[in-house]
């Protein structure tokens, strides 16, 4: 058959999961066998049981012992209990283990599922790890709450890297890259900036990008457009389940979350409670999340047969209640006769949709390449951020003039993101939370002159919840202009 037969089982973890999890997982498990799959199975419990115990995590120490030991983890989708402070155990595993790519593959199967796009074919790799994912957030003033959004170099380039070797591995086309750096220049243009530079890399991958609000509305309404798209964390996560389901059903895609050491594979969609335990769900996502899983392994040869014998099977109008529509299935099916059908039909190909074909003997090269020369930093002054909840940008400025730190002077007061002293319009609206920037007046600004604004503040009576430091990089404003300045 193939170098499958022949490879030493390769140990994985998994996790049987809650609701649907235990169903779906079994009939994944039998099929990718059945195609040849090597695998050594370390089970572990992971979820509403280990929730139950008292375990706000989740997940046992001994199971990261096996995560971290077998480094591959296919995962059934489980319950969070509702309320008492549980953490996303996905979010936790994600996180711990440094699984920086998030890959969901989503296509059509026109005419045999249906859906308003025949012709759809993408993958979208997510950012995995940062944006407003580090969950750092802060409410200072009675009005006003904030979350940190933090875009690294070193990130961005890992996941561009990542979506660049995934399109040429597996012979993809173009790679897209999905922005809001019209507003957030620095964030967000930091991630278009490194994709230009990764795109340089790669003259054979044609490369574009879009901002995400019209690029999502064209990916909603032709997403035979595109083929790779690579977005930050919070685009991905909105966007990738807006592809899956627009291929026809969120229950038939799965995802790879990939890191440097472990990767975790596993369907899109949750644990379904309510079709629990009636053979009735689909195992097609978890099946997906699998085939990624025997690819990222080295077992093509086992996810193209399991793969060509489901599109067969789909073809075959052998359908789960979710995708069962008269007229275009043949028969209804349970999930363990869904798996046999795929069983029954290892070896075949489909005949209307495209067969499967995985990448053999090509290694993606993610070696981080050596980082440029650091730049030159320079601060160059201070955003002091406070709490005055009957403010007016007038008095405010005139106070914040009189506090006469030598070396130092106040530049503008924004409040939001808009600058409303000097020359503020009287029509903008003032919240409770205001930033007075301070910058050097001449002379160079140093870390002392922003002690001794802070006293002066404080002093004043001012309660200020935060400070930003104002920098350049080899002359370049590190920093964003309030709205108006
Ligand atoms: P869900 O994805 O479980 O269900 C949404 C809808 O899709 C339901 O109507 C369900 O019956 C249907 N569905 C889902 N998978 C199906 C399948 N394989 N076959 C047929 N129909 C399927 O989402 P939900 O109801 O919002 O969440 C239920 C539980 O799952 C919650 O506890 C949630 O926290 C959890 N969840 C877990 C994961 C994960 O473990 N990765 C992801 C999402 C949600």
């Amino acid at each position: 058959m193939s170098t499958t037969a022949t490879t030493k089982p390769v140990p994985i973890t998994v996790a049987h999961g809650d609701g649907i999890g235990p169903e779906i997982m079994d009939a994944t498990l039998r099929i990718i066998t059945a195609a040849g799959a090597q695998l050594a199975i370390e089970p572990i419990e992971i979820g509403e049981a280990v929730y139950k115990r008292g375990l706000q995590s989740g997940i046992e120490p001994a199971s990261w012992e096996s995560l971290r030991r077998a480094q591959v983890f296919l995962k059934a989708p489980i319950t969070t209990p509702q309320g008492g402070g549980f953490k996303s155990l996905n979010v936790t595993i994600r996180k711990t283990l440094g699984m920086y790519a998030n890959v969901r593959p989503c296509s059509s199967l026109h005419p045999f599922v249906s859906t308003k796009h025949p012709n759809m074919d993408i993958v979208i790799v997510r950012e995995n790890e940062e944006d407003v994912y580090g969950g750092i957030e802060h409410r200072q003033t009675n009005q006003v709450a904030q979350c940190l959004k933090l875009i690294s170099r070193p990130g961005s380039k890992r996941i561009i890297r990542y979506a660049f070797e995934y399109a040429r591995v597996n012979n993809r086309k173009k790679v897209t890259c999905f922005t809001k750096d019209n507003i957030m220049k620095i964030t967000d243009g930091l991630f278009h900036r490194t994709f230009t530079e990764i795109a340089a890399e790669y003259p054979q991958i044609e490369s574009e990008h879009w901002i995400v609000d019209i690029g999502a509305a064209k990916m909603a309404d032709t997403p035979e457009a595109f083929d790779v798209i690579v977005m930050p964390n919070l685009y991905g996560d909105v966007l990738s389940d807006v592809a899956a389901q627009i291929t026809g059903s969120v229950g038939l895609a799965g995802s790879a979350n990939i890191g440097d050491h472990c990767s975790m594979f596993e369907a899109i969609h949750g644990s379904a409670p309510r079709r629990a335990g009636q053979n009735l769900a689909n195992p097609s996502g978890l099946l997906h999340g699998a085939l990624l899983m025997l690819v990222h392994i080295g077992q093509s040869d086992a996810a193209e047969r399991a793969h060509n014998a489901w599109l067969r099977t789909i073809e075959d109008g052998v359908h789960t209640y979710d995708i069962y529509k008269d007229g275009v299935s043949k028969k209804k099916v349970g999930t363990a006769e869904f798996a046999d059908a795929v069983i029954a039909r290892l070896g075949e190909k489909p005949q209307v949709l495209k067969p499967a074909a995985y990448a053999r003997g090509v290694s993606m090269d993610l070696s981080m390449r050596k980082a440029g020369p650091v730049p030159q930093k320079q601060r160059v002054g201070v955003d002091i951020f406070l709490d005055v909840p009957a403010g007016n940008p007038d008095a405010l400025g005139a106070a914040l003039q009189r506090l006469h730190v030598a070396g130092t002077r106040l530049t503008t007061i924004s409040n939001r993101g808009t600058k409303v002293w000097p020359d503020g319009n009287p029509d903008t609206y003032w919240s409770d939370h205001w930033c007075a920037r301070f910058e050097g007046d001449g002379g160079t600004f140093s870390a002392a002159h922003t002690i001794a604004l802070l006293e002066a503040v404080s002093r004043a009576g001012f309660d200020a919840i935060k400070t930003e430091g104002l920098y350049t990089f080899n002359g370049e404003r590190g920093f964003s202009l309030a709205q108006g300045e």
